[in-house]
């Protein structure tokens, strides 16, 4: 049993508003929750839209709605309906925090830890085509890091246009930190070079906006992809000459793909959203992907939100890529759909018979009867839209694959017994043993058995021959529609 790590943890979740959820970022966000909820900690939602061109008011919706559909509900952060801030660390959206990032532009400019830079692209791109020629790689190597505030300003006050860089060149040593994940990882600081911290337009970038938000917010561990290692090189940096301390750290392996590429979306969904359409449950999506690197203790694979706060320990995070097996996914799914309730599979699968325009009746008994008698037989929602549709009026026609049958010399006396006993029955629905009774009755009048009697029955009930057993089916269809349906198969016996 791992024991909990401070009653102050403050973890984060930090979109980049510019897309969709990636089942990345969502597991991401999840074992940030999962460590916040573990450690009685705080799960902050922080925005991260400094890039004007590519950050949208629709992303960012969108994200936030994907993160609430799934249940991973933050502390801090943006309000999901108005966005607007909900803490007290806020503002929690970065493009409304630049006045906080040009403070710190100023302090590391007056400390000479920071310079203007006027290179243009031109210049950069030719130190990098020289230095390609000469067969290294080289790290931008700007004059203007030697030069004075004071003659940066002048040039400035000329309308002259210029980033402000990370001054790397004097810092010489290793950076070494303990990841949570990997152990420990050093980074040798001429790994970087000068790198910018505000464009020329002034706007902050990504790594210099994570430090200052990620000191000023208080977060204790930062749990990221290991993409973002990298990154962690920079961040230290501007801690160090900020004088702050930095927070821990853990990157976690890539998800993989069956064929161990990056997750793409050529394979399959790898958005929240899509998996949301795909008819995929909030609890599976999260019981998948927190397995997608982490384990249970007792190597439990089916495991509710609660049950995996309990057992979390970053401790247990793999270190290699985790696959993305889409048919153990939906195996899942199936496990959280099989043990949902009745009345809320319901409310579940209900979205989707809509979207097909399904007129399915409005008693509640009724719809919590069929879904378990249908929970079995679906891996997801969308499997409802078939396994109902025989239940539908409006969709019963008789198919050309019935054809044969209707030829055969019992099938008239087979649906005329059976339309008949149908109206005879007393009540709306019948059993599945008033059924089975009136199918047996239907045998005796007709003497009709096997195929000759089942197949023109399944004719009158689905409009083809094979299909869903009656017995299941048909304590589902009202007695009315029941005659209505045989009555249609008869004419055209
Ligand atoms: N905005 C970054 C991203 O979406 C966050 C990285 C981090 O967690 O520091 O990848």
């Amino acid at each position: 049993m791992s024991s909990q790590i401070s009653p102050h943890v403050r973890v984060r979740f930090a979109p980049s508003p510019t897309g969709y959820l990636h089942v990345g970022g969502a597991r991401t966000a999840l074992y940030n929750y999962l460590f916040a909820k573990k450690n009685n900690g705080k799960f902050i939602l922080r925005i991260e839209d400094t890039d004007e061109a590519r950050s949208t008011q629709e992303s960012l919706q969108g994200v936030v709605d994907d993160m609430v559909w799934l249940g991973l509900k933050w502390d801090e952060g943006v309000d999901p309906i108005t966005l607007q801030d909900v803490g007290p660390f806020g503002p929690y959206r970065q493009s409304e925090r630049l006045s906080i990032y040009k403070e710190i532009v100023e302090q590391l400019l007056n400390s000479g830890k920071a310079y203007y830079c006027f290179l243009t692209d031109q210049e950069i791109e030719k130190q990098r085509e020289e230095s390609a020629a000469a067969g290294h790689f080289a790290h931008v190597n700007s004059p203007y890091q030697d030069w004075t505030l004071e003659q940066a300003k002048v040039k400035l006050a000329a309308g002259e246009k210029a980033v402000v860089r990370f001054k790397t060149r004097e810092l010489k040593k290793d950076y070494i930190f303990n990841d949570q994940v990997r152990g420990e990882v050093k980074f040798p600081s001429d790994m970087v070079g000068d790198f910018v911290v505000l464009r020329s337009g002034g706007m902050p970038v990504y790594n210099f906006c994570c430090a200052i938000d990620d000191h000023l917010m208080k977060i204790t561990h930062v749990f990221r992809a290991e993409e973002h290692l990298p990154n962690t090189l920079r961040q230290l940096m501007i801690y160090e000459a900020m004088g702050w301390q930095a927070p821990e750290f853990g990157h976690m392996a890539l998800i993989l793909d069956e064929d161990r590429q990056k997750l793409s979306k050529r394979k399959g969904a790898v958005a929240c959203g899509q998996l949301k359409q795909e008819g995929y449950l909030p609890s599976a999506i999260l019981n998948f992907i927190a397995l997608l690197g982490w384990s249970h203790p007792e190597e439990k694979e089916i495991l509710s939100v609660e049950e995996m706060i309990q057992a979390f320990d970053i401790s247990r995070l793999n270190l290699s890529g985790a696959i993305f097996d889409r048919v153990k996914f939906k195996w899942m799914n199936a496990q959280h759909l099989r043990a949902t309730p009745n009345k809320e599979l319901w409310n579940l699968v209900q979205p989707f018979l809509a979207r097909e325009n399904m007129e399915l009746p409005q008693d509640p008994a009724w719809q919590e009867m069929s879904v378990s008698v249908f929970k079995t037989s679906m891996e997801t929602l969308v499997d409802a839209i078939e396994l109902y549709k025989p239940l539908n009026d409006k969709s019963y026609v008789v198919l050309p694959e019935a054809d044969e049958t209707l030829k055969w010399e019992p099938t008239k006396a087979v649906l005329s017994a059976w339309r008949d006993l149908v109206k005879a029955h007393p009540s709306d629905y019948m059993t599945e043993a008033e059924f089975l009774k009136i199918q047996d009755e239907v045998k005796n009048i007709t003497g009709a058995k096997g195929k000759n009697l089942f197949m023109p029955i399944r004719v009158a009930v689905i409009g083809k021959p094979h299909g869903t057993e009656l017995k299941t089916l048909v304590p589902l269809i009202k007695k009315s529609s029941l005659v209505q349906r045989a009555e249609m198969a008869l004419a055209l016996a």
